[in-house]
């Protein structure tokens, strides 16, 4: 059976005290139970910072981007070993906010999740259609053409992946998809996943998830968690969400 997972991402928000204060309440105040896990994925330079808190504990912490290179002459980037050195769980590839603004293409977001698995963690790949491919009624050609990119890339690791449905209107706007517009393409992905043998892999949604839509959300059947970006940055919150 799927259990649930419900992963922050921080995003550039953040510092060395106030992440204290958040990874010390999440710590502090996280019970562990069977078949629900929970993960924040913090700034690079707090990936020190993130391990020696979480070390131990049941809450698993990972990167937001890495780079699709191993090693080399790269100014700026972040390899995926460098992030295995910090023990990270996840890598979050191809969030929407990177494809956006810094032009990640299919074949780039690809590209990482190859070079995430090959260092040993999971990748938490983003798709998600605009508000003008929904209103063009291409969300499913939009979505499909992003996962299909992936598993081309990953093929027989497909199992080994997350993904994340996160619709571009809905993030960080206060504007969540309804229950049936979120399942609806859960749907669509879970077709495609098992198509590739990996029905199970776990199919996070994400877009201005809080306390009080999450427990909807997550019930409907190919829901199997969250990626939760503002409201991850308040322990209570965030914990409200993971025990929803
Ligand atoms: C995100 O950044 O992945 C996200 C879902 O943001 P928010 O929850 O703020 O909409």
């Amino acid at each position: 059976m799927r259990g649930k997972l419900v992963v922050g991402n921080w995003k550039m928000n953040g510092g060395l005290r106030a992440n204290a204060a958040l990874l010390g309440a999440l710590t502090a105040d996280w019970r562990p139970a069977p078949g629900r896990s929970i993960a924040v994925c913090v700034p690079f330079p707090y990936l020190g910072q993130a391990q020696a808190a979480l070390m131990g504990t049941s809450i698993a912490w990972g990167a937001q981007n890495v780079s699709e290179h191993r090693s080399g002459a790269y100014t700026g980037e972040v390899a995926a070993s460098m992030l295995a050195d910090f023990g990270c769980g996840y890598a979050i590839v191809g969030h929407s906010e990177r494809r956006q603004l810094y032009a990640d293409t299919d074949a780039v977001v690809a590209a990482k999740a190859v070079a995430v698995l090959a260092a040993g963690i999971t990748p938490i790949v983003c798709v998600g259609e605009t508000l003008a491919e929904r209103e063009a009624g291409t969300t499913e050609a939009v979505v499909l053409s992003q996962l299909g990119a992936v598993l081309a890339a990953v093929g027989e690791a497909a199992g080994r992946v997350v993904v994340a449905y996160e619709p571009v209107w809905a993030i960080g706007t206060g504007r969540t998809a309804t229950t049936e517009q979120a399942q609806a393409v859960h749907a669509t992905l879970r077709a495609r996943l098992r198509a590739a043998g990996a029905a199970d892999t776990p199919l996070l949604y994400g877009g201005s998830v809080k306390a009080d839509n999450a427990g909807a959300l997550f019930a409907m059947m190919d829901i199997d968690g969250g990626l939760i970006g503002g409201a991850s940055l308040k322990a209570e919150e965030f914990l409200a969400i993971a025990r929803a």
